[in-house]
């Protein structure tokens, strides 16, 4: 269990024996009254102490004739523990020694050398009262910090969550429509002004509508996640892809032409076309996608004005017999 320190320093043993005597009468067994007779054997009793898990309390400096001086050990002692109430009590003060205690250590009363002149003991009760205080507004600050701790701890990993609710799809696990635009948005902006090439695909199950009606709206599911889970793999991990809603969904491919785009493109549709799913009773489903493609150009001012001219290329390819990739006119025109 932690004791309390009283260390009291002078080269005097009979003022040793006084204040030891003043003090045992107004402490109980928690304290350890300590008597040196110069500072530097009160610099290693104390630190010692502090080794031993005890807290020096008090220190009460008389008269010292030692290599060390009396503000040098108070600096030194303040450096482990802060919180000592210093009691300067010497027949001469000298004003340097006294100023460096008051910068780099503390002073906690100045009393003069005959102890008859003041209440000592209610000087020793003052200052044991207040160290008493400050340790408890010490733990009761340590508890509040902890559960502040805790707490924004906690609140960070709701706002993960959250955010992630926020900007995932549910159902299939990418990017949801309005996460898919904020992502897109800059990178669009971007490689506009730098007149660089972006491709955008609009990817939509083909006939899908048979599928739930033939299998239900559970293996639907199934089939959407699985379709997304492959068009993720397939795309580089710097394209952007998402749930725009239903069995369709898109992708911005940045610092992509119209050929990378078309073999992209080409890739997926052929890897879903390979794709096979099995439902727990042992059906084996099959199922297309197509796939409409449009790049960016100066005068598409936001993400909508190309998505709309791939919606178009996805109906084109959707008129042309589905499981097929197609470009936008424009590209044509100038290929
Ligand atoms: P097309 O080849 O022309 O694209 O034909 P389609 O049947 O795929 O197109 P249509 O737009 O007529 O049908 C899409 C269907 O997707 C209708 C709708 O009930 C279904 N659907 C939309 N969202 C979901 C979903 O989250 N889960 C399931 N299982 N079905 C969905
Ligand atoms: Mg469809
Ligand atoms: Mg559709």
């Amino acid at each position: 269990m932690t004791k309390y320190v009283i260390a009291c320093i002078d080269n005097d043993v009979e003022i040793l024996d006084a204040l030891y005597s003043k003090i045992s009468r107004i402490v109980d067994s928690d304290y350890i009254i300590e008597s040196y007779i110069n500072a530097e054997q009160a610099l290693i009793g104390c630190f010692n102490n502090i080794i031993a898990g005890n807290e020096v309390l008090i220190t009460i400096n008389g008269n010292n004739n030692s290599n060390i001086t009396c503000d040098e050990f108070l600096v030194e002692l303040s450096k482990n523990s802060p919180n000592t109430k210093n009691i300067i009590f010497k027949d001469i003060l000298n004003l340097d020694s006294l100023q460096n205690i008051i910068n780099n250590s503390s002073v906690y009363k100045v009393i003069p050398r005959q102890l008859k002149k003041v209440d000592f003991e209610l000087i020793i009760l003052e200052a044991i009262k207040l160290n008493a205080q400050e340790r408890r507004l010490k733990e009761y600050q340590d508890v509040l910090e902890a559960a502040v701790d805790k707490r924004t701890k906690e609140l960070n990993k709701i706002n993960v969550k959250l955010n992630v609710l926020a900007t995932t799809d549910s159902l299939s696990g990418v990017k949801n429509r309005r996460s898919f635009f904020e992502s897109c948005g800059p990178i669009i902006s971007y490689n506009r002004r730098e007149k660089k090439k972006l491709a955008v695909l609009m990817i939509d199950i083909d006939k899908f509508k048979l599928i739930n009606d033939s299998y239900g709206h559970g293996i639907g599911d199934e089939i959407i996640k699985l379709m997304a889970n492959k068009c993720n793999s397939t795309l580089r991990k710097s394209d952007i892809f998402g749930r725009l809603g239903g069995e369709e969904f898109a992708a911005v491919l940045p610092n992509t032409s119209e050929r990378g785009a078309l073999q992209a493109a080409e890739n997926i549709r052929q890897e879903i076309q390979n794709l096979e799913y099995i439902s727990a009773n042992n059906k084996r489903i099959k199922f297309t996608v197509s796939i409409g493609i449009a790049m960016l150009h100066p005068q598409d001012v936001d993400l909508e004005a190309i998505l709309h001219k791939a919606d178009l290329s996805l109906y084109a390819a959707k008129r042309n017999g589905r499981n097929r990739v197609e470009i936008s006119k424009e590209e044509k025109q100038n290929n």
